[in-house]
């Protein structure tokens, strides 16, 4: 490895190591698309480390604690602890939803109603433009009870977050990242091909023209 290839290696390091201690809702209120790219742009030095509202002044401590910072003070409250709700009545099963969905927690079928599995929400609010009936709500959801935080064998450093709530986004945004990756590169590569047949067919093409346009001057 060269010396650029260990500075890629440790950023990457070190951006796993905040992650860690972000708590993975990936509501996208810290201007990045979810919990990861906001962890590299801090680990790249592109971003403040105050910036994680679900996280509050735990997070913003916890990374302060990792780079040998001073804690700032959160630069926005913490959002109100939720949990979407779909109106079926008013549903079309448009799909729109679970496309927008971070932590793949809505289920349904096209042109079937759609419902949101509740304990898996984590309440991002990223379903809410995407709905064209406007049929997603928010309802408030109660932050786990201290007993079950503390009767874990791993606690999450936030009172409003179980670490398996926290694991599990993390594990699907990851899983939905690498499914949108694959779709992208299965687009480019049918378009390249398409790209491809369509350049031998000119090839083909012009050759026949040349061949024709030759045998019309020998019979002149
Ligand atoms: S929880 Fe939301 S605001 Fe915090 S890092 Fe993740 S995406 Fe950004
Ligand atoms: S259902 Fe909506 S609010 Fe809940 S996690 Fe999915 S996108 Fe976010
Ligand atoms: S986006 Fe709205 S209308 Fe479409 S499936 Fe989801 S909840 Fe139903």
């Amino acid at each position: 490895m060269d010396s650029s290839e260990d500075n890629a290696a440790a950023r990457e390091t070190l951006a796993q190591a905040i992650d860690r201690r972000l708590p993975q809702t990936q509501c996208e209120l810290c201007g990045h698309r979810g919990c990861l790219a906001y962890a590299r742009a801090i680990a790249a030095g592109r971003e403040e480390i105050n910036r994680c509202p679900p996280g509050g002044a735990v997070t913003t401590d916890a990374l302060a604690r990792l780079l040998g910072r001073a804690t700032p003070q959160p630069a926005a409250p913490p959002p109100p602890l939720q949990v979407a709700r779909i109106r079926e009545a008013d549903c079309i099963g448009c799909a729109l939803c679970i496309k927008a969905c971070p932590v793949d927690c809505i289920v349904g079928a096209a042109k079937l109603m759609h419902s949101v599995i509740a304990d898996e929400c984590s309440g991002c609010e990223l379903c809410l433009p995407a709905c064209p009936t406007d049929c997603i709500e928010m309802t408030p959801r109660a932050a786990p009870q201290k007993q079950e935080q503390d009767a874990r064998e791993a606690p999450s450093i936030w009172r409003e977050f179980t670490q398996p709530q926290v694991e599990k986004w993390r594990l699907r945004a990851a899983q939905k990242r690498a499914r949108e990756f694959s779709a992208r590169r299965e687009r480019a590569t049918r378009g390249a091909s398409q790209t491809g047949r369509r350049e031998l067919r000119r090839e083909i093409l012009a050759a026949v023209r040349r061949k024709q346009a030759g045998a019309a001057c020998r019979r002149a």
